[in-house]
């Protein structure tokens, strides 16, 4: 439960103003109320995991003699890791601002 800054009345945590006198919540304003809103975390285990599973099917399918599909998995592998490796930079960097 959130209370307003200006007649200090109890208020929603998710309205974007006051019920009781309608100024503007700080929601309102564009400050995220959790900075975890911003930046997925599921997002960056996402780009670690997907090169992690594409370059181990790869060396599986390789050591297994399978070299055509092994190697079309460490393309994807390869791939996603740059995929990845920009998305898990950018996520980062948005931390970074907050
Ligand atoms: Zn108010």
């Amino acid at each position: 439960m959130a209370f307003c800054r200006k007649c200090g009345k109890e208020i929603d945590d998710e309205a974007i103003m006051c019920v009781h006198c309608g100024v503007p919540t700080n929601r309102a304003a564009g400050a995220p109320a959790d900075p975890n809103d911003t930046v997925n975390p599921g997002l960056i285990v996402l780009s670690v995991l997907v090169p992690f599973v594409g370059i181990i099917l790869g060396i599986v399918n390789l050591s297994g003699g399978k070299k055509r599909s092994g190697s079309i998995y460490l393309y994807i592998g390869a791939a996603m890791l740059i995929i990845g490796g920009m998305i898990g930079v950018t996520s980062m960097m948005m931390m970074e601002m907050m």
